[in-house]
C-alpha cells in the first residue's frame, strides 16, 4: 500500500459556525426566533465573535502552521536533524522523493571500514544498508585481497534531500563506497575530510588506468552486486567495460552493474526494498542481460558526454528557477519522521562520531535480520 502523497485538508476547516466574518456574527446573534436549532438562546453581538474566534482560531492556527513547513525546502528540514527519528526502521518513498524512519550509524571504524567526511554526519541508512556493509567489509577483507572500505555519503540521520549533493540518498538504501584501497592506519579525523579518493580513469579518457583498478576491485564490486537485495550498483561506463572483459562465464552480477556518469572515484550501492518498509518504493529491476553489449557501448561513444545546448528562455521571460521538493511533495509519513523523538540516550543526539562498540550499548538495536532475497 502506498501513503497519500498530499496532504488532505482537515475536516473542521469547511465545518458549519467557523466563519469569523460579519454574517457569522449575525447568524449567531439571531434573536431567538430566528435562531436555528444548535443555537440555544439570543446572544450579544460581542459575545458572539468572542465564542467564534475562542472555538475557531485554536485549530486554524495550528491547521496555518502547517502549510508553512509544507512549503519549506524539505532540504533545509531535513538538513537540520542531527538525530534519527526514534520509530520502527522503515525506508519511506523512492530514492529520490522519500525519507528514513529509524536509521541506524555505520560506526565511524570497524574492523574493516572506515567512514569519511564525518562532518557531513551522513553515515546513517537502514538497518540492512549498515548490516550489508559491515559484511560486505568483513567479507572483501577475508577474501578478496581487498584490505576494508573507505565509505563516503550514506544518508542523513532521518534521510530526505540534502542541502548540498546527491538528488538520490534520501531513503537510507544507498551508499557510496571509495574506490581508494583503505590503508592499514586509522585516518584522523582531520585526514577523514581531506584526503581525497582516487579516479580509476586514465586522464583525459573514459578508459580505467590498468595499475589503478585491479583484479581486487573487480572482485570487491562483484561481491557485492551478487549480494542478494542489492538492487542496482553505479559505476562509470569506463567500469563497467573493464568488469564485462573481465568477468568470464559466470555473468549474471552484471546485471545489477549500472553505467552512470561519475562514479569513478567511488561505487554507488542501491538496495531493494526492506521487506517489511510499506510505502518504499524500488526502481524498476534492470532490464536482462549483463548490459555489456549495445548500451554500455553507446555509453562508451559521444553521444552522451555532447554538452547539452541551454535551452534558450523565449523573449520577454525570465528563466525559471529549479523547483525545491517540498515537504509536501514527500510522503505524508516523512512529517512524522521529522517530528518524531530523536533516537539515543533520554533524547541525545547520538554521535555519528561513536566507535564501533559504543554502538550497541547508546541505541536499541532492532534484532539482525537476514537481507532479503
Ligand atoms: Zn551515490
Amino acid at each position: 500500500m502506498g501513503q497519500p502523497e498530499q496532504e488532505q485538508r482537515p475536516a473542521f476547516i469547511n465545518r458549519p459556525g467557523c466563519k469569523t466574518d460579519k454574517t457569522q456574527v449575525r447568524a449567531w446573534s439571531r434573536p431567538q426566533s430566528q435562531a436555528r436549532p444548535y443555537q440555544l438562546r439570543h446572544i450579544s453581538k460581542r459575545a458572539a465573535s468572542m465564542a467564534i474566534m475562542l472555538i475557531c482560531s485554536a485549530p486554524l492556527m495550528m491547521i496555518n502552521s502547517q502549510p508553512l513547513a509544507a512549503q519549506t525546502a524539505a532540504k533545509k528540514l531535513f538538513g537540520k536533524k542531527k538525530a534519527p527519528a526514534n520509530l520502527q526502521a522503515r525506508a519511506i518513498g523512492s530514492y529520490a522523493k522519500g525519507c528514513l524512519a529509524g536509521g541506524r550509524a555505520l560506526s565511524i571504524d570497524g574492523p574493516a571500514w572506515q567512514a569519511m567526511r564525518l562532518s557531513r554526519n551522513r553515515n546513517w541508512g537502514h538497518p540492512q544498508l549498515i548490516a550489508f556493509l559491515e559484511r560486505l567489509a568483513l567479507d572483501a577483507k577475508a577474501h578478496d585481497g581487498w584490505n576494508g572500505l573507505l565509505v563516503g555519503d550514506l544518508a542523513q540521520p532521518r534521510g530526505g534531500p540534502m542541502l548540498t549533493g546527491h538528488a538520490s540518498h534520501q531513503i537510507g538504501l544507498d551508499a557510496d563506497i571509495w574506490l581508494r584501497p583503505m590503508p592499514e592506519r586509522r585516518f584522523s579525523r582531520q585526514e577523514r575530510e581531506k584526503v581525497s579518493a582516487i579516479s580509476m580513469l586514465k586522464k583525459g579518457t573514459r578508459s580505467i588506468d590498468q595499475n589503478k583498478f585491479t583484479m581486487a576491485h573487480f572482485r570487491l564490486i562483484k561481491r557485492a552486486a551478487s549480494t542478494p537485495g542489492v538492487a542496482r550498483i553505479f559505476v562509470h561506463p569506463g567500469i563497467k567495460k573493464a568488469l564485462c572483459d573481465r568477468a568470464g562465464a559466470n555473468r549474471a552480477w552484471l546485471r545489477q552493474v549500472r553505467p552512470w556518469y561519475g562514479h569513478h572515484y567511488h561505487f554507488h550501492v542501491r538496495m531493494g526494498c526492506p521487506a517489511d518498509s510499506v510505502g518504499c518504493k524500488n526502481q524498476a529491476p534492470p532490464p536482462t542481460g549483463d548490459g555489456c553489449g549495445k548500451e554500455l557501448a553507446w555509453w562508451l561513444s559521444d553521444e552522451p558526454w555532447k554538452p547539452k545546448k541551454p535551452k534558450k528562455p523565449k523573449p520577454g521571460t525570465k528563466p525559471k528557477p529549479r523547483r525545491q521538493i517540498t515537504l509536501a511533495d514527500l510522503p505524508q509519513a516523512c512529517s512524522a519522521v521529522l517530528d518524531a523523538a530523536p533516537y539515543g540516550i533520554a533524547g541525545q543526539a547520538i554521535s555519528p562520531q561513536s566507535g564501533y562498540q559504543q554502538i550497541p550499548v547508546l541505541l536499541q538495536l532492532p534484532k539482525a535480520r537476514p537481507l532479503q532475497n
